[in-house]
């Protein structure tokens, strides 16, 4: 698939956030995302080696795609969950349950809802371009946490890689992306928790490995069309 840059986002620092699109017109699109917290490599390298498979792959018919990277560039560059501003973006989105209240440094919602320019980008560009399925790659236990109308695809990864699934992860996650986008755009989202290196596996290699054959399958399912309509 041939993919363009497209305007990117500036991160709390002002550095640059680059997204790419595929260059279809169409209602809704498929969004893949990295790196929403800075410190989980391990979701930013399955995303990028399937990035690079998707870029390379021309005999895949054109889907229209937006691919975000990574997000959270400063944190990706600090090696740490928060963006520069000490904000925890999967909790800083403007849900209805978004608080301010919060137990750890690590879950900091920030001062308002959406106050962050990541996430203001992240909106922006998502307001312009309907998702109707987003997947966004995390690390934490390997588990296939799914939101709104995406078991579906949760269970399917899950045969190929043999993450568990979820729709609920067991603890409150106000401002996150997986409420955000049902939300507002009634849009699924799959947060995609890749497993953490040296604890559960040995090289960031063996994490891509166990799930290429799934993601790349993936693509070439009616599955994700029926996501797009
Ligand atoms: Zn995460």
């Amino acid at each position: 698939m041939i993919f363009s840059e497209i305007e990117s986002g500036q991160s709390f620092e002002g550095n640059s956030i680059p997204a790419f699109k595929t260059d279809i017109k169409a209602p809704k699109y498929l969004y893949l995302i990295g790196g929403v917290h800075g410190d989980e490599v391990e979701g930013v390298y399955v995303l990028k080696e399937l990035f690079q498979w998707l870029k390379l792959e021309h005999s895949l018919k054109d889907l229209p795609m937006i691919v975000i990277p990574i997000l959270n560039v400063d944190g990706y560059r600090a090696q740490t969950r928060v963006n520069a501003h000490q904000v925890d973006l999967n909790r800083n989105l403007p849900t209805k349950d978004w608080t301010g209240v919060h137990t750890q440094a690590k879950y900091n919602p920030g001062s308002k809802a959406m106050s962050e320019p990541e996430n203001q980008y992240l909106v922006k560009l998502m307001d312009k371009y309907k998702p109707g399925l987003i997947i966004s790659f995390h690390t934490w236990k390997p588990i296939l946490n799914y939101n709104g109308n995406s078991k579906d695809v949760a269970d399917y990864l899950s045969q190929f890689n043999k993450y568990e699934t979820a729709s609920d992860i067991g603890y409150p996650t106000p401002g996150s992306l997986g409420t955000f986008a049902v939300e507002k755009y009634n849009s699924p989202v799959l947060t995609f928790e890749c497993p953490e290196l040296k604890k559960h596996r040995e090289s960031l290699k063996e994490i891509w490995l166990e799930n290429e054959e799934g993601l790349k399958n993936f693509f070439q399912t009616d599955l994700v069309w029926e996501k797009l309509k």
